[in-house]
C-alpha cells in the first residue's frame, strides 16, 4: 500500500464509545485537518483473564451505533485487531499522522505499561499524543486534597456539544485504512448482530433509553429497592455498562439528573443516585493512583493471610451450585444477565472469602468476566473492600439466609434462578437443608439429587465467623507490627 502524504490526525477510542460530550473528537474537529477514528481490539488484552465475550459484544454494538450516527456524513470508525504498537506503527508508516487524541485510561497495569511504550513510540515518531481527563478522574495527583472540589468543578463545566463536518473525513485515507493487515476475526465481527435478550445491549441510543426510563419513572423506588435482588433490576438505573464503556459520560449523567431533580417531588431518590454516580469516579480515582489493587491486597498485612482455597468449593461458587439458594441465584443471574445489585455482589464476595475461606484473587476475574459493566477501577477496589483486605473498612459478613429473608421475602428471585427448589415454601426455600424426609417427598426436592447439599454448614456460623476472621486479620496485622500498611503507590501517571 502506498504512503499517503495528506496530513491526518487520529482519534483513538477506548472506553469512550459515544459521539456526544466527547472531548477528543471535538478537539480533532477543532484542529481543522482530516482525521481517522480508530478502535483496536488487542489480542493480548482479549486473552487476559478479565476479558469476556460479553464485553466485546457491548463494544461492537456501541461502535456500530456510533457508525450509524455518522452514516449521513460517511464517517466510519476503523477497527483493528492487533497490538496497538504494531497497529500505530503501521498507521504511521502509511499515513502522515500529526496528532492522536484520546481519553486517559485508568486501566489495569497491563494497559498502563502499554501506554508508556506507546508514548515513547509517538515521541520518537514525531506524533503528538493528547490525552484528556476521563470523567472526574484526575491524573498525577498523590492525594485527595481538593479532589471533591475539582470533581464538582468538572461536573459543572458545560457538556461538549460535538458536531461533525463531512469535510474532515479523509475519504480516500479512510478507505485505504480499511485495507489494513489487522482484520477483525469473524468471531468478533458477528457479535454486533447476536445478543442475548437477557443482556443489556450497547450504544448511546440504548443508554439514553435506559436513562430516560429511569428519570421519568423507575427512579421512584430507587432507595427502597436498591438492595432487593429482584426489584432493583427495575428501580436501579442500570446505567453501569453504559458508563463503563463510555456510552454516557459521568458529566452527562450528573447534569441531566440535576436538571430533572428540580422538577420531581422525590428529590432524595435522585440525590442517592447522584451520590453513587460520584462513587464511580471516587473508586476509579483510587485505581488510577494504584493499579496494583488488581492483584495485591490493599493492606499489605493480608498478604500473609493463608486461606484453605478448596478447588471444589471454588467451582461450586463459580457455577452457582453451592446448595445455598441466595448465593446460587445470584451467581446464576449474574452469569445469564451480566448484572446483579451492589448488595448481592458484595454477598457473593463475602461468601467466597469469609464463608468458603478462599483467597479473593481466585474469584476476582470470574466476577469481572460476568459483569457486563466491568470497570477495573471499581471492581478491584470493591472486591477487596468486601473481602476485607483493605484493613480500613468495616468488615462485613453477609448471611445468605438472613439476606434472602429480608431482601427476597417472597422468594421470587430464588425461584426464578433456582427453579429446582421453586416448589418449596419460603421457610424452606431459603434453607432447604431444614427439610424433613416427608417434606422432601412432598415437594419433590431431594438434596444431593435435584439440588446440591450445602457445601458448608451455615447455621449459627455467622457470629462465630466474624469473631474468627477479626482474630485472624488482627494477627496478620500484628505480623506487620500492628500497623495498617496500605500498599504504596507504584505508579504515578503524571501528565506527559
Ligand atoms: C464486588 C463488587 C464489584 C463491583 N464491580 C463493579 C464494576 O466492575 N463496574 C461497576 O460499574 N460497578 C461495580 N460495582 C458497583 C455497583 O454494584 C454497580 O455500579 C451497580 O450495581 C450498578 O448498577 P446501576 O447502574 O443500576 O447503579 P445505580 O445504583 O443506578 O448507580 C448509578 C451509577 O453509579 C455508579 N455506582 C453505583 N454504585 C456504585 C458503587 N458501589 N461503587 C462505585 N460506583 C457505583 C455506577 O456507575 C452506576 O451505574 C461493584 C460492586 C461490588 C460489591
Amino acid at each position: 500500500m502506498q504512503v499517503t502524504k495528506e496530513a491526518l490526525n487520529l482519534v483513538w477510542l477506548k472506553r469512550d464509545l459515544r459521539t456526544q460530550d466527547h472531548l477528543p473528537l471535538a478537539e480533532a474537529e477543532k484542529a481543522g485537518i482530516p482525521y481517522l477514528v480508530v478502535f483496536v481490539f488487542e489480542p493480548s488484552l482479549l486473552a487476559y483473564p478479565d476479558c469476556a465475550e460479553r464485553h466485546l459484544r457491548f463494544q461492537m454494538q456501541s461502535l456500530h451505533d456510533m457508525q450509524n450516527k455518522w452514516e449521513a456524513i460517511g464517517r466510519k470508525p476503523v477497527l483493528f485487531y492487533g497490538e496497538v504498537l504494531a497497529v500505530f506503527d503501521w498507521i504511521c508508516k502509511h499515513f502522515n499522522i500529526k496528532q492522536v487524541f484520546s481519553y486517559q485510561e485508568s486501566g489495569i497495569e497491563k494497559t498502563f505499561q502499554r501506554d508508556l511504550l506507546l508514548a515513547k513510540f509517538f515521541k520518537e515518531n514525531g506524533v503528538l499524543w493528547r490525552e484528556f481527563q476521563r470523567n472526574g478522574v484526575v491524573r498525577g495527583i498523590q492525594n485527595r486534597q481538593q479532589w471533591d472540589q475539582k470533581w464538582h468543578g468538572y461536573m459543572a463545566e458545560p457538556l461538549v456539544q460535538n458536531s461533525y463536518q463531512a469535510s474532515l473525513i479523509p475519504v480516500e485515507s479512510q478507505q485505504l485504512a480499511y485495507k489494513h493487515p489487522f482484520p477483525i476475526p469473524e468471531s468478533i465481527l458477528k457479535l454486533k448482530e447476536h445478543s442475548s435478550a437477557l443482556m443489556q445491549a450497547g450504544g448511546e441510543d440504548m443508554a439514553w433509553q435506559y436513562f430516560n426510563g429511569f428519570l421519568t419513572e423507575r427512579y421512584s423506588g430507587y432507595q427502597t429497592h436498591i438492595s432487593k435482588p429482584m426489584l432493583s433490576r427495575k428501580s436501579c438505573s442500570r446505567l453501569s455498562p453504559f458508563i463503563a464503556w463510555g456510552n454516557l459520560s459521568i458529566r452527562q449523567v450528573y447534569q441531566t439528573t440535576k436538571k430533572i431533580q428540580l422538577q420531581v417531588h422525590n428529590k432524595r431518590a435522585l440525590q442517592a443516585f447522584l451520590t453513587r454516580v460520584k462513587w464511580h469516579d471516587h473508586f476509579v480515582q483510587k485505581f488510577e493512583q494504584c493499579c496494583t489493587y488488581e492483584y495485591k491486597p490493599i493492606n499489605k498485612a493480608f498478604e500473609a493471610l493463608a486461606a484453605s482455597n478448596s478447588q471444589e468449593k471454588l467451582l461450586a461458587w463459580k457455577h452457582g451450585n453451592t446448595g445455598i439458594p441466595l448465593v446460587d441465584a445470584n451467581m446464576r443471574a449474574l452469569i445469564h444477565t451480566g448484572w446483579i445489585n451492589f448488595r448481592m455482589r458484595a454477598l457473593l464476595v463475602s461468601f467466597l472469602t469469609h464463608h468458603l475461606d478462599i483467597d479473593w484473587r481466585l474469584g476476582v476475574y470470574h466476577m469481572a468476566l460476568q459483569f457486563l459493566d466491568y470497570e477495573p477501577g471499581i471492581h478491584y477496589t470493591q472486591f477487596q473492600m468486601q473481602a476485607g483486605t483493605t484493613g480500613v473498612n468495616i468488615l462485613r459478613v453477609y448471611n445468605p439466609v438472613k439476606n434472602a429473608m429480608e431482601h427476597d421475602a417472597d422468594g421470587a428471585f430464588i425461584r426464578k434462578w433456582v427453579p429446582e427448589i421453586a416448589t418449596l415454601p419460603n421457610n424452606l426455600l431459603f434453607q432447604p437443608w431444614q427439610m424433613t424426609a416427608i417434606e422432601s417427598t412432598m415437594y419433590q426436592v431431594e438434596l444431593g439429587k435435584t439440588y446440591p447439599i450445602p457445601i458448608i454448614q451455615l447455621q449459627g456460623k455467622n457470629k462465630d465467623m466474624v469473631t474468627k476472621i477479626y482474630a485472624i486479620k488482627k494477627s496478620a496485622e500484628a505480623q506487620n507490627e500492628g500497623k495498617i500498611i496500605v500498599s504504596k503507590l507504584v505508579r504515578n501517571r503524571k501528565k506527559k
